[in-house]
């Protein structure tokens, strides 16, 4: 039987996992939750996607729009397994009592405070502990991109200490009043940054710093990250490591060309819907390995690397797999993710 999912909130990240549910055979798209009429709401018709409303109020404007409105949140609540609540940071908290009464599975977004679900998650670092829960976070684009390469490399070694330097970008494409426009600010001035802490409701044992930059551009996040792990390894072991894990692309720069953003963004404006990467990119030639230690540069698609884990996370709270590899693969076969970009 297939999984009954909706999500409530469609915007940058709603729109995206609403298309990657639709995708899945072991679930099924019952409807989205709109609030204002805007473009992505014909988008959403159009694509044959069925539209309701927060409340029966805000379905007025709909109509007046010419859009089919198929009924209230509440309506779907008594429809469905499992909500994907994909709202502005801090309303899925406001949300949450109502999901409760309808007894619906919740996953929630990074923007959320932790205590809004019963754990937080990443597929790779905590697939089983959320095996059957009632509610999960999927943490923040910058906090999945930290721990796809700390769990891709807790798999074969410990690891210690990460430091890392976050260079965020300003805003997602479509945000038009966030800026900076013409700065470097530090984010926040008084170190270190909230990452590390949203690491750990991950990993809460792991010794982290972070630090991050706010940066004019609107394409992708860059990290750099330094890990100091148990034992010595090669460069050549990291490459190998970072290769054969799911959900991260190595791009060799000098072979490539690409040293930056731009260029990946680029490529994957021919190759990728939306010119999604929802994987992990680490930059090879910035790969360095001295003993226990090894630094490098990674690239994080701010508006896509979560789309992945949302789909495992309803598959593990829904209990559908119990193992996390074999949910992996299944949502990156259904959404053409080969850790290649050509
Ligand atoms: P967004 O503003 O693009 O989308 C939110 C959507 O929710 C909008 O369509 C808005 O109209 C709608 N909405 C607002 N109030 C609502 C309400 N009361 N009921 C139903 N819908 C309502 O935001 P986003 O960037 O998609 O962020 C959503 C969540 O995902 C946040 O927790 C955010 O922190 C997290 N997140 C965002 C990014 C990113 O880079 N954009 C990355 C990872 C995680």
């Amino acid at each position: 039987m297939r999984v009954r999912v909706a999500v409530n909130g469609y915007g940058t990240i709603g729109k995206r996992v609403a298309l990657a549910v639709a995708r899945q055979d072991d679930m099924e798209l019952v409807g989205v939750v709109k609030k204002s009429v805007d473009a992505s709401a014909f988008q959403a018709v159009a694509l044959g996607l069925k539209l309701y409303t927060p409340t029966s109020e805000d379905s007025k404007l709909f109509e007046k729009a010419g859009l089919k409105v198929y009924g209230t949140l509440q309506d779907l609540l008594g429809k469905i397994d499992v909500i994907v609540d994909a709202t502005p940071g801090g309303v899925g908290q406001q949300y949450k009592p109502l999901y409760e009464k309808f007894g619906v599975k919740q996953v929630y977004q990074g923007g959320e405070r932790p205590e809004v679900a019963e754990a937080s998650f990443n597929s790779l670092c905590n697939y089983k502990d959320v095996i059957g829960r009632k509610s999960v976070r999927v943490v923040s684009c910058n906090t999945t991109g930290l721990l796809r390469v700390i769990c891709a490399i807790k798999r074969y070694v410990d690891v210690e200490r990460v430091r890392a330097v976050i260079i965020r970008r300003a805003a997602d494409p479509k945000e038009v009043k966030r800026g900076p426009i013409n700065s470097i600010e530090l984010d926040p001035p008084r170190a270190p940054s909230h990452h590390a802490k949203d690491v750990r409701t991950v990993l809460p044992d792991l010794d982290i710093v972070t630090y991050a930059v706010a940066v004019p551009t609107t394409l992708a996040h860059v990290h750099h990250v330094t890990l100091r792990l148990g034992k010595s390894v090669s460069r050549e072991d990291i490459i190998s490591i970072l290769d054969s894990t799911p959900r991260i692309i190595i791009i060799n720069s000098e072979r490539t060309g690409i040293t930056g953003t731009a260029g990946l963004i680029e490529v994957a404006r021919d190759v990728r819907l939306r010119y999604d990467i929802p994987e992990l990119v680490v930059f090879e030639d910035s790969i360095l390995v001295d003993d226990r230690e090894v630094m490098l540069f990674q690239v994080v698609h701010q508006e896509s690397i979560v789309v992945p884990e949302n789909i495992d996370a309803i598959r593990a709270i829904s209990g559908m797999e119990v193992d996390p590899l074999k949910s992996i693969e299944k949502t990156d076969l259904s959404l053409g993710l080969t850790r290649k970009l050509w």
